[in-house]
């Protein structure tokens, strides 16, 4: 039997969206090496707190989980690394896992590394790809993530176990259909490291301009709807977006060029969207790009190069001058 630990974490008191993801993909890969590789994977859900809501319990069941662990009876008022980590590991040593997926949240990422050191492993931070393969009659967590200035995908595998990885957040989509049945247990954390420094308050940040999580239909402009000296189609797709109740995001090129603002863009370095339809006009399809598109259930491309990358990745290809299109589009609804 292989054992996953999924790092789960609060917000204002209830279980975050990043591990429903962590937990549902675990639960894949888990029916996918039961059927496939002949290994039995069980998941466990823990978390560092005194208390946990019962709903939550039960949703981390659905999403996969075979248990959930509370790890309790520590000063957790505020988030400190050095006691959070301590928790964790503190149930490790008595637990050991053969993986631990955390999520690359601010927290996660401080956790991770401090975990990992501890207990003497490698750590393959802000993956957007995981799959387990069978490699010297065993099996392996192969994390994919991206390299070389973000050029390249390259998959890797530990040495040494347990085999860690931190996972971008929404790289996964959560899947509630399993059964709301798990094992709770709760552990008394016992080997707590010093505080090195502690949280005494937190502020919630100002809240992101765009929450694209708000639109079922995303239209993305790219540096082919510039044409070097005027941005009127940058401007005009913006506001069909805004007619017909969609979200409007933006390639990194354009913001790198000053034509549009940060917090439209999506991709490696920019929102992860996942939208019902994603529309991509003028946007060659670069990976950093697909990066944040990738997992929209329906990619429309329009480009006027027949070989653009971005056809690659899109479920209806228009080869067409993108510009026209909007024209036509706001022709059709009478402009
Ligand atoms: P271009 O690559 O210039 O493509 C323009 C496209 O428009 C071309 O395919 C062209 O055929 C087409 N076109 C031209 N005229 C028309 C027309 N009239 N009608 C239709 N099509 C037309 N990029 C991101 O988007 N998000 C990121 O988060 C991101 N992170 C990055 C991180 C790193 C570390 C690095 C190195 C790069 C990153 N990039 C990111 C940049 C990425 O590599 C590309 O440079 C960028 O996505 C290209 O933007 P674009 O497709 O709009 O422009």
């Amino acid at each position: 039997m292989k054992k996953i630990a999924i790092y789960s974490e609060l917000k204002n008191n209830v279980i975050e969206d990043t591990a429903f993801e962590l937990i549902s993909k675990a639960k894949e890969l888990a029916e996918k090496s039961k059927n496939t590789l002949n290994y039995d994977v069980e998941i466990t859900t823990v978390l560092v707190a005194n208390e946990v809501s019962e709903n939550d319990v039960k949703k981390a069941f659905m999403a996969g989980s075979d248990n959930f662990v509370l790890l309790k009876n520590c000063d957790f008022g505020n988030f400190s690394q050095s006691t959070y980590s301590g928790a964790l590991v503190s149930y490790l040593f008595e637990n050991p896992h053969d993986f631990i997926l955390f999520p690359a949240t601010p927290t996660g990422r401080m956790i991770a590394p401090r975990v990992t050191t501890i207990l003497d492993t490698g750590l393959v931070a802000d993956c957007t790809g995981l799959d387990f393969i069978v490699k010297d009659n065993d099996i392996k967590l192969a994390s994919t993530r991206p390299t070389f200035g973000a050029e390249l995908m390259a998959t890797i595998l530990s040495k040494k176990r347990p085999e860690c990885a931190t996972i971008r957040p929404k790289t996964f989509k959560p899947n509630f259909s399993y059964s709301s049945e798990g094992k709770f247990k709760e552990f008394s954390c016992s080997i707590i490291e010093k505080y090195n420094f502690k949280i005494v308050d937190s502020k919630s940040d100002k809240k992101p301009a765009v929450d694209f999580s708000n639109f079922k239909i995303i239209f993305g402009a790219g540096y082919g709807l510039y044409d070097g000296q005027n941005y009127d189609y940058i401007n005009k797709l913006h506001e069909l977006a805004r007619i017909l109740g969609a979200g409007f995001a933006v390639s990194r090129k354009l913001v790198d060029f000053k034509i549009s603002k940060s917090e439209f863009q999506v991709g490696q370095t920019g929102a992860t969207v996942t939208p019902d339809l994603y529309v991509a006009f003028g946007i060659s399809g670069a990976i950093q790009h697909i990066q944040g598109i990738k997992n929209s259930k329906t990619i429309v491309a329009i480009n006027s190069d027949p070989n653009a990358d971005i056809f690659n990745y899109a479920d209806y290809k228009i080869v067409a001058n993108a510009k026209n299109i909007i024209d036509q589009m706001y022709l059709k609804l009478g402009y």
